[in-house]
Order: C-alpha cells, then sequence, then structure tokens
C-alpha cells in the first residue's frame, strides 16, 4: 500500500459527513469522487427489478466493490456499531419499503413488510461505491469545467482534443500536480501510476483478458455452459496445449466425409493488425516453433463464406463502452467501420490460401496493396461507416433490423463471457479499500458478417486504433499523415460521447423501458440519413448521443447468462481476497475451467 493511499484513505476518513459543508466552497482543487460521505442522502429505490435480485440492473452509476465482500463487511460493521442512524418509508403497491443506512458504512439496507408484518431485507441496492460516485457527481456540478489528463493519450491524442474543444472541458496535456477528473490512457490502466481518484479510460487486465488465448478460454467456458447461445464464436484450439486435440479432431472429421475440407486460420496471441496470421488446410502446416520456443497462439476455423460486397470481403469495427463493470453498463456506438479487402474474395484453395488482400480484411494490410481506396466519401473506399454499408444492405432488401439485433446480442455475450475474470483483475488493483480510481473503456469489436447474416466475433481489440489520420503517398515514395473524414466523423462521435456520459456531472440516464416486442424489434437501427441528422443536446451545440445503452437495458434477456460471474463473486470472497491467500486471475482461470468440467460430467 503506497503512503500516498493511505494519505487519501485518511483524508477520506476525516472527510466523512462533511460532505455538504464542502460543497459551498470552490472545489477545483479537490480529489473527485474520493470522499465519501457517512451521511448519505435517502435513497427511495423504486425498480421491482432492483429489489428483486442480487444482480444490479437498476442504472445506478459505477461501482467498484463486490457484493460478497461489502456484505460481509458491513454486516459486521452493524454488529460492532449497531446503530442505523435514518430511515425512509416507500409505500407501493406490494407493501411497505422501508430503506435503512447504517451508520458510518454508507450502506443502505432496504427493507420490506410482508403482508404478516415480518421484515424481510429485499436489497442491498446501494453501497459505499456508489455513494462515493454520487457524491463525486454533486461535488463536479460545482466544479466546471471537468478536467481531462491527456498526457499518456498517444495516438488518440488528436481525436481527444477535438472532443474536449467541443465539449469545452479542461485539457492537462502534461498532466496535471492535483487530480483530474478523467485520465485518458493511450494502452493501459498502468500508463499512469497512483491513481487513486477519477476515472480512468482503461480496466485492469482488458489486454491480458482480450489477448487471444484468454478470450478464446473465456468464450469456451461460455459455450460449454451454453452452446447455442456463443455459437457465434468460430471453433478454436489453444496453441501449443491443444494441438494434439486439434490434430485428432480434424483427422476424424476428414475421416468421416472425404469431401470435407476445412481451412483454418492461425493466429498468434499477441498480435494485432494482421501481423503473423496465416491460414492452413492441414494440421501439419502450423508452425509450432519460433526457434527452440512454443509459439503461443490459437487455429480457429475460417469462416469460409462470408458476405461480399462488391465481390470484396469486408469487416466491421464496432466501438463498445463498458460503462461500468458492476453494475454492468454497455454501450454500443450506432456508427462504426467497416475495413475491406482489396483483392477479389474466393473460397480459400490451396493456391490462394496467402492472399492476405483477399482473406484479411486488417486496414493496416490492406493499405499497402496497390488497390486500397482512400476516399472522402463514407460510403465508398476501401474503409466505410457501418451505417453507409447497412444502408446499403437494406436497399437490398436485407432484414438489418435482424442483423443489428444479433450483432448486439453477440456484443452483449462477449462481455458476460469476459466479465467474471475482469472482477477478478480489478479486484487485484482496486480492492474495495483503496478509495479510486473507477474505470470505463473504449473496446473495439472486430465483427465478420456470413453469407446468411450471421454475425461471428473474430476478436476484441482492448486498444482500438483512435487515430484520425492515415498515411498516405503524397508523391512518389513520400509518405504523410493526411486527415481522414470517415476516422474523424466515427471516433471523434465515439469519444466525445465516452465523454458526455463519463462526465462526472452527467444527469444519469434512466434505464430505458424495454418496448413491448422486445429486443429485436425496439432496437434503433444506424442508418446512414439517421446519423447524418444532427439532433441537439440541450445546449443546443452537440449531436445526439452515438453510444446506445444496450445493458442492463437488456438484462431481462441475458442476465441467466451471467452464472460464472456469480462464480467469480465466490472466489473473489472466499479465495481471492483473503489474507495469504490472495489468489488471482491465473488462479481463477483453473477453478473456472475445473468447475465447468465437472458441470459437464
Ligand atoms: P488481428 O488482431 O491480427 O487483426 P484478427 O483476429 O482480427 O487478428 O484477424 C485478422 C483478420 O483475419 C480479420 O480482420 C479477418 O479479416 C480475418 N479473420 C480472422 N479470423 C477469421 C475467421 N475465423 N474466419 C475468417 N476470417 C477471419
Amino acid at each position: 500500500m503506497s503512503d500516498q493511499y493511505v494519505k487519501v484513505q485518511v483524508e477520506q476518513m476525516k472527510s466523512f459527513g462533511e460532505d455538504a459543508e464542502k460543497e459551498g466552497v470552490d472545489t477545483e482543487e479537490q480529489v473527485p469522487g474520493s470522499s465519501p460521505s457517512a451521511s448519505v442522502s435517502p435513497d427511495h429505490p423504486t425498480g421491482t427489478d432492483a429489489s428483486s435480485t442480487s444482480l444490479p440492473c437498476k442504472q445506478t452509476g459505477k461501482s467498484r466493490s463486490k457484493p460478497g465482500r461489502e456484505d460481509k463487511r458491513h454486516t459486521s460493521d452493524v454488529a460492532s456499531q449497531g446503530s442505523v442512524v435514518s430511515s425512509e418509508k416507500n409505500l407501493n403497491r406490494l407493501g411497505y419499503e422501508r430503506t435503512l443506512q447504517v451508520k458510518g458504512t454508507g450502506k443502505i439496507l432496504q427493507r420490506k413488510s410482508e403482508p404478516n408484518g415480518n421484515y424481510v431485507t429485499i436489497h442491498t441496492s446501494k453501497n459505499i461505491e456508489e455513494m462515493r460516485r454520487e457524491e463525486g457527481f454533486k461535488l463536479a456540478k460545482k466544479r466546471r469545467p471537468v478536467t481531462v489528463d491527456t498526457s499518456k493519450a498517444k495516438t488518440s491524442l488528436e481525436a481527444l482534443k477535438i472532443s474536449i474543444k467541443q465539449l469545452k472541458w479542461k485539457e492537462f496535456p502534461l498532466g496535471r500536480r492535483t487530480a483530474c477528473d478523467i485520465y485518458w490512457h493511450g494502452v493501459s490502466f498502468h500508463d499512469n501510476e497512483n491513481i487513486v481518484s477519477g476515472q480512468v479510460n482503461k480496466f485492469p487486465g482488458m489486454i491480458e483478458m482480450l489477448r487471444k488465448i484468454n478470450l478464446s478460454r473465456a468464450v469456451r467456458t461460455m459455450q460449454e455452459l451454453f452452446p447455442e447461445e456463443y455459437d457465434f464464436y468460430p471453433r478454436s484450439w489453444i496453441l501449443p496445449e491443444e494441438y494434439q486435440q486439434f490434430t485428432t479432431q480434424i483427422h476424424m472429421v476428414k475421416e468421416k466425409d472425404a469431401t470435407v475440407n476445412p481451412t483454418f486460420i492461425v493466429k498468434p496471441d499477441g498480435g494485432s493488425q494482421g501481423d503473423g496470421i496465416y491460414l492452413i488446410r492441414d494440421p501439419s502446416d502450423l508452425k509450432l516453433m519460433t526457434g527452440s520456443q512454443a509459439k503461443q497462439g490459437v487455429v480457429q476455423e475460417y469462416i469460409q463464406k462470408p458476405l461480399l460486397i462488391d465481390k470484396l470481403k469486408f469487416d466491421i469495427r464496432l466501438y463498445v463502452l463498458i460503462k461500468s463493470l458492476e453494475p454492468l453498463e454497455i454501450y454500443i456506438a450506432k456508427e462504426g467501420l467497416t475495413r475491406f479487402c482489396t483483392e477479389l474474395y474466393q473460397e480459400p484453395s490451396q493456391k490462394n490460401l496467402s492472399h492476405v488482400f483477399m482473406h484479411l480484411t486488417n486496414y493496416s494490410l490492406n493499405v499497402h496493396s496497390g488497390n486500397f481506396v482512400h476516399s472522402d466519401s463514407q460510403s465508398t473506399g476501401s474503409k466505410r461507416t457501418l451505417s453507409s454499408v447497412l444502408y446499403r444492405l437494406a436497399a437490398k432488401g436485407v432484414d438489418i433490423k435482424r442483423v443489428w439485433s444479433d450483432i448486439i446480442a453477440l456484443v452483449i455475450k462477449t462481455v458476460i463471457a469476459v466479465v467474471p475474470e475482469l472482477r477478478v483483475y480489478y479486484q487485484a488493483d482496486i480492492p474495495p479499500g483503496k478509495p479510486g480510481p473507477t474505470c470505463f473503456q473504449i473496446l473495439g469489436f472486430d465483427i465478420l458478417l456470413m453469407k446468411n447474416l450471421k454475425p461471428v466475433l473474430l476478436e476484441v481489440n482492448s486498444n482500438p486504433s483512435m487515430r484520425i489520420e492515415h498515411e498516405q503517398e503524397v508523391a512518389p515514395g513520400v509518405f504523410e499523415y493526411v486527415p481522414s473524414p470517415v476516422d474523424e466523423e466515427v471516433k471523434v462521435g465515439v469519444i466525445r460521447d465516452t465523454l458526455r456520459l463519463m462526465d462526472p456531472g452527467h444527469k444519469k440516464p434512466t434505464v430505458p423501458q424495454q418496448r413491448a416486442g422486445g429486443f429485436e424489434q425496439g432496437e434503433e437501427i444506424p442508418m446512414e440519413e439517421e446519423t447524418q441528422e444532427k439532433s441537439q443536446d440541450e445546449t443546443g451545440t452537440l449531436p445526439s448521443l452515438c453510444l446506445k445503452q444496450v445493458y442492463p437495458k437488456y438484462s431481462k434477456q441475458f442476465n441467466y447468462l451471467r452464472l460464472v460471474e456469480r462464480i467469480a463473486a465466490l472466489f473473489i470472497r472466499f479465495l481471492g481476497v483473503k489474507g495469504n491467500m490472495r489468489l488471482g486471475p491465473t488462479a481463477f482461470r483453473t477453478f473456472i475451467s475445473v468447475g465447468t468440467w465437472a458441470t459437464n460430467d
């Protein structure tokens, strides 16, 4: 525990109960979000969901704490202090609800009267972290403009600067002696060390979690538990450990039916931008070693029949915001990018396996093909907006509502698959006693549409490129960075609207009610014309948010999949954080794989 960390905790202890007075003073130099109050204002939970399930679906800002541990800590607090300091009544049709605050903890116990007159504790809807956040909101309202530390933003800096300017917020390009509201990191949570307040745009462990092996493992766990729900991820084998299974299974398939000739794509574990990727048709073509070292990676079923536009393969880059892990809040950007291959597509054959411009959609590869088309228009060229592609498909009679709802489902399910382990990472870096920071993160989902329009997940990028310029050969052999209008349109919108959602003074939106008819019919479809229409925000200066909440909005349909997360909560509670028995993500992976194996038996 660092000195700085201890100091902030001591400050917090002192500030308990003093927040109301502080609100009146100039808070410019205060550490935001790190002043929890014992004397929290009463709360009136209204959502029946919130009161009936242990998985919160009520939109209540972000919380870092883990229910198991919180509950335990607060139970002992109640026992030791034994004092309930205030109560609130809330009448509803079902009965008489009572909200109890426990002194010094910020914890609220909510109770409801049964028809028989007994009280039952129905839900502990707010925990100390949510209280801290709310206090942070209150303070921040007085403290405009919001401050952003951009000193570690790296290649997202340009888009970030434009966004901050549009929001009229305050940028600290060299960092700041005192705390900022938001820290924008270019790579990982650890880009700035010793942050104990505010919000960081990266989660601890996200890079590790989304590496190809770990993502495949996490999705595999879900495939074992819910095979139909997780059929959007191609069959994958982890290398080198599953090499034997891979070869055995492929030989068995071929023996059964000699006409089957599948293709596989091999991806190095830490790779990106198509680096080190190759296609094979026979397990013996796998390159297993680099020198004397076994190569880590995955070998994956290759999707042979992708949907083509103008006879070219393309994939979708979708931006997804994890606004909070607990409660889980997911937003999807209505506008994304599509990246096109630069060589006409043919199904894989031994002859064309090495044609990367035909099989791999990576911008970074195709930009070097002589056929790459840089375009000022968003609906032509080798990189286009998602909405322009959906518009084009709709014009051809494709049911794009269905496609879009399938994409939303894929995103929610994928996030649900990685959240359990992320919670273990989170716990290790930001244990419940640490004042902050809290985290959010923009992820880049790479999705392929199959010919039958089914979306397939290729990978999730923890650091999607936020560059808004691209390299161009302006004269023979002379390369320059020039603005890319398509990237700017999409990426500035995503960053700016992420900031708007993370604004500490942002009025928390109510959870949108799911409309009758539900998920498939209810969702807005990102269409070209719609995104061009600039509806204004309250101040009349900003377009409406391009990020749409999908979770908890659709929690009813997906909550049942959050099974492993409950196991993670137990792991954290009993194994992950107890004294010397502090076990981390690797131990959790083993724990989970044993668990699912046991379930299958
Ligand atoms: P990288 O991180 O190196 O970009 P990806 O997993 O995104 O690795 O793969 C690179 C490209 O290969 C994708 O953009 C896509 O065009 C193609 N690709 C990847 N996996 C598959 C697959 N299973 N089937 C068909 N094409 C794939």
